[in-house]
C-alpha cells in the first residue's frame, strides 16, 4: 500500500491516473498533479464514475524545485511519476533527492532550447541518488521502457549473445484529423525531426532526417507500411546494456501525409525551436504550432487500428543463429473503451504504472538511477500480460 505522486495530465497522465487506481492494493493514494489543474479535475472526475475512486488533484509548475517539494512534503509519496514533459526531469529529480522519494519517467531529460536526446545529463545523478539511498528508473513507457524490457527477456530467455537489435514502431491508427501528433506535438516533431543515428560495431552513425526506409510487412492485419530510421533514447542504454551487441536501430512508420505537412512546415519554419519577435512579443514558433494542433489526450474517441510495437532480435544460441521477433499491438478503440484514451498514451501510461508498481512492491529495487533492462524482465512481462499489454512471440 502505497502513496503515489503523478506529475502530468496529458494523455498519458490520464492513463496513468486510471490504472493505478484499478490497483488500489499497490497504489492506495493517488494524487494527480499538473501545470492547468482543470485537467486533473477532468481526469479526476473520469475516475471517479468509472471506478468509484476518489483521486487527489494539486496545481504545480514542476519547472520550479520547491513547488515539487512541498507538494511531496504535504501528500508524502513513496514515489513520483514524472509524465509531464522531458524539460521537467532535472527539476522532477532534484525534488525527490531533496525529499528522498523514488522517480520514474518515461522520457530523458532534453533542454527546451536543444532538441537532443541524451542520457547523461540524468546518468549523472547516479551518485546522488545512491548516497540519498533512493531509485531513478528512467524511460519506462513503451519505447524507451517496455522494448528495453522485451531485449532483456530475449537475453535471458532466448539467446546466449544478441548480435543485432531492430525496434520498430508503427501506428497504423487513423485520428481523423489531416495533422496531429499522438503525443505531446513540440517533443514529437522535435523528436522526429532529428538527424537519424544508429549504433554499429562500437560507432555511431548518422544519417539525413528521415531519409532511410524500409518496408516492413506488420502481422495483426496491418500489412505492408514504410519505416523510416531514426535516433531514439533506448538505444543509448541498449549500447551500454546489451552485452557484445553489435548493431542497434530504430524505425517507425509515418504515412505519406504525415510526412508531407511535417515537410511543409519545415519549409516555411513552423518547427523551429529558435524564437521570433511577433508584435512585441517572443515566441517559439514550434510552441505556437503545438497551440493549434490538437491535444493528443483528446484524440481518444477519433482514432481507430491498431499500434504495433517490437524488436527483431538476432544472435546465438547453444552455438546456432536464430532470428527472433517480439512484439505487443493494440487496438485504440479497445483503449479507448477501457480508459478513455488512444493507444499511444494508453501504451506508455501502462508501462509508467507497471514500472511504479515493480518498485512499490521490492520486484526491482536498487539505489541510483537505472534503465529499465537492467532489472529482471519476469515479472514486469508478467505484469504486461495482466495489465493490458500482452506480448507476441517468436
Ligand atoms: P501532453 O502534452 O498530453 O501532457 C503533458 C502534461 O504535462 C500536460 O498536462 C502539461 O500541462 C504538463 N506539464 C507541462 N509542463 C509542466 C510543468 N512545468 N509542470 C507541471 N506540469 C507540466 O503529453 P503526453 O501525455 O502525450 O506525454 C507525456 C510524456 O510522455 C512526455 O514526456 C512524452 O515524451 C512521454 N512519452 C513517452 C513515450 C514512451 O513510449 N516512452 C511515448 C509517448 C510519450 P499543461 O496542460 O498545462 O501544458
Amino acid at each position: 500500500m502505497s502513496r503515489i505522486l503523478i506529475v502530468g495530465a496529458g494523455g498519458v497522465g490520464s492513463v496513468v491516473a486510471h490504472k493505478c487506481a484499478q490497483l488500489p492494493e499497490v497504489f492506495s493514494h493517488i494524487c494527480l498533479a499538473s501545470r492547468t489543474v482543470s485537467k486533473c479535475e477532468t481526469i479526476a472526475t473520469l475516475i471517479q464514475k468509472r471506478f468509484n475512486r476518489k483521486i487527489k488533484i494539486a496545481s504545480l509548475d514542476a519547472d520550479v524545485v520547491e513547488n515539487t517539494v512541498a507538494l511531496i512534503s504535504t501528500f508524502k509519496p513513496a514515489m513520483v511519476i514524472n509524465v509531464a514533459l522531458p524539460y521537467q526531469d532535472l527539476a522532477i529529480m532534484d525534488a525527490c533527492l531533496k525529499t528522498g522519494v523514488h522517480y520514474l519517467d518515461t522520457a530523458n531529460y532534453e533542454p527546451p532550447t536543444e532538441a537532443k536526446f541524451c542520457y547523461k545529463w540524468q546518468w549523472d545523478y547516479r551518485d546522488r541518488f545512491r548516497k540519498a539511498g533512493i531509485m531513478a528508473l528512467l524511460g519506462c513507457g513503451f519505447d524507451p521502457g517496455v522494448t528495453g524490457v522485451f531485449c532483456a527477456h530475449a537475453l535471458k530467455h532466448h539467446f546466449d549473445e544478441i548480435h543485432t537489435i531492430d525496434i520498430i514502431d508503427c501506428n497504423a491508427g487513423d485520428h481523423g484529423h489531416p495533422f496531429a501528433t499522438n503525443f505531446n506535438p513540440e517533443i514529437n516533431i522535435r523528436e522526429i525531426t532529428q538527424r537519424g543515428k544508429y549504433f554499429q560495431d562500437g560507432q555511431w552513425i548518422e544519417t539525413e532526417p528521415l531519409t532511410e526506409k524500409i518496408t516492413y510487412d506488420f502481422p495483426e492485419g496491418i500489412g505492408p507500411r514504410d519505416a523510416y530510421l531514426m535516433y531514439h533514447e533506448e538505444l543509448e542504454s541498449l549500447a551500454k546494456n546489451i552485452p557484445d551487441v553489435k548493431r542497434l536501430r530504430f524505425y517507425m512508420t509515418f504515412s505519406a501525409n504525415y510526412l508531407t505537412h511535417l515537410k511543409v512546415l519545415e519549409n516555411i519554419g513552423m518547427t523551429s525551436i529558435d524564437p521570433v519577435e511577433y508584435q512585441g512579443h517572443t515566441i517559439i514558433p514550434l510552441q505556437f504550432l503545438k497551440a493549434v494542433l490538437p491535444e493528443p489526450s483528446t484524440l481518444g474517441a477519433s482514432t481507430k487500428g491498431k499500434t504495433w510495437i517490437g524488436c527483431i532480435i538476432n544472435g546465438k544460441a547453444k552455438d546456432v543463429t536464430k532470428n527472433y521477433r517480439i512484439y505487443n499491438s493494440c487496438d485504440h478503440q479497445e483503449c479507448f473503451a477501457e480508459v478513455g484514451s488512444q493507444a499511444i498514451s494508453y501504451t506508455t501510461g501502462v508501462p509508467a504504472m507497471i514500472g511504479a508498481m515493480m518498485m512499490l512492491t521490492g520486484k526491482w529495487s536498487g539505489q541510483g538511477v537505472f534503465n529499465v533492462e537492467e532489472f529482471d524482465p519476469d515479472p514486469f512481462m508478467a505484469a504486461l500480460e495482466i495489465h493490458g499489454l500482452p506480448w507476441v512471440e517468436a
